[in-house]
């Protein structure tokens, strides 16, 4: 059974936290001579004299408004990576502990698991980059402290099925980690709407792709407020910084600017696919809940690759094995999507 604390690495457990000053103190004072400060200003065009608040509590509460969460059961990170190494980090022991993925799929988490001296168990995906019985099997049989899937998957596109990931939830002792960064792309309900049910259940979503913010790295993890409360304990003070803060907090405001870029690129996905598909080069398009086409290619794909970059073109050629003969290619502005489809069209 799923028990948070014996779970938690025991150094983790009985440690401090590092108190900041803006932990300590919150909110507008006369005089701020706290932190050691510059309190004349900032070299450069914008002030950011002064230290983000460390728990970003705007932020959450928008957020929150936003997706119907208590700001309790939101994490902030530098990036959807940073969330991933504090998640190894809080459960696993270096040397010791392992770790679950189910290639193919998104690249940090074996990184994570790498990093942190923890064993990365690989359970991989079928055919139809699926979890099979036998890979349900053997994740449910796992003493991994945390298994991670990515739905929908990256590099292949499609969702797992709820099913097993309902199945996973109610029988794997350790951390379930569903990596959403393409929820916003998908015909199914997010995970976030089932946490109330599975207190080992922990969303991860980010500000990088639907709503166009991969330059202000900031990555979202949403779970039960015991686990956050532990992220909260091992980050760094200051880990999503102030121009960050107020970036996430505009773009928060501007829900029409996010949804009407969801829906072009969602439709750009289907013109885009109908484009594909008329190809003789194009073997196959798997399915994609995601703002990218995992294309399989009946020719050298190597080659399909250099011509594309020679042509100033550059995509993704996924290195797992699982994708061999594919290339990943993100949907792009309409007017990208004709020069690539104009490129594969000209490649004899
Ligand atoms: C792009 C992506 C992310 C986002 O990572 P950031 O560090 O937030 O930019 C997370 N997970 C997956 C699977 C991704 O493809």
């Amino acid at each position: 059974m799923f028990d948070l604390e014996s779970l938690i690495r025991p150094n983790v457990r009985v440690m401090k936290p590092y108190s900041s000053a803006r932990d300590e103190f919150q909110g507008e004072a006369r005089v701020m001579l706290d932190a050691n400060e510059n309190s004349l200003g900032s070299a450069g065009p914008a002030e950011f004299n002064r230290y983000p608040d460390p728990q970003q509590r705007a932020v959450k509460q928008a957020l929150g408004a936003l997706k119907g969460i208590a700001p309790e059961q939101v994490f902030l990170s530098n990036g959807s990576d940073e969330v991933i190494d504090l998640l190894v980090r809080l459960v696993a022991r270096p040397g010791q502990d392992s770790i679950l993925s189910t290639p193919p799929t998104f690249g940090m988490y074996e990184v994570a698991a790498a990093l942190n001296d923890v064993t990365l168990e690989r359970v991989p995906l079928d055919a139809d980059y699926q979890l099979s019985p036998d890979a349900l099997t053997q994740i449910l049989a796992s003493k991994a402290k945390i298994v991670f899937l990515c739905s929908p998957n990256n590099p292949t596109g499609n969702l797992l099925r709820t099913a097993d990931i309902e199945q996973i939830l109610r029988g794997f002792p350790g951390l379930v980690v569903v990596d959403e960064a393409y929820a916003d792309f998908a015909d199914q309900p997010s995970w976030l709407t089932r946490l109330g049910e599975f207190a080992n259940l922990v969303v991860l979503q980010t500000f990088s792709k639907a709503w166009g913010l991969a330059g202000i790295r900031l990555g979202m993890a949403f779970g039960s407020p015991e686990v956050i409360a532990y992220l909260n304990r091992i980050k760094m003070p200051y880990n999503v910084s102030e121009n960050t803060q107020r970036l996430a907090l505009a773009a928060l405001a501007d829900t029409s600017r996010f949804e009407a870029m969801r829906q072009e690129l969602l439709q750009s996905r289907v013109t885009l696919q109908a484009a594909l598909a008329e190809l003789p080069i194009v073997d196959h398009i798997f399915p994609s809940d995601a703002n990218f086409l995992l294309t399989r290619f009946r020719l050298d794909v190597g080659a399909v690759y250099q011509h594309l970059l020679s042509q100033g073109i550059v995509v993704r050629r996924p290195t797992q094995a699982a994708c061999a003969g594919s290339l990943r290619l993100t949907v792009g502005t309409a007017a990208e999507n004709d020069t690539l489809v104009a490129a594969l069209r000209a490649f004899v």
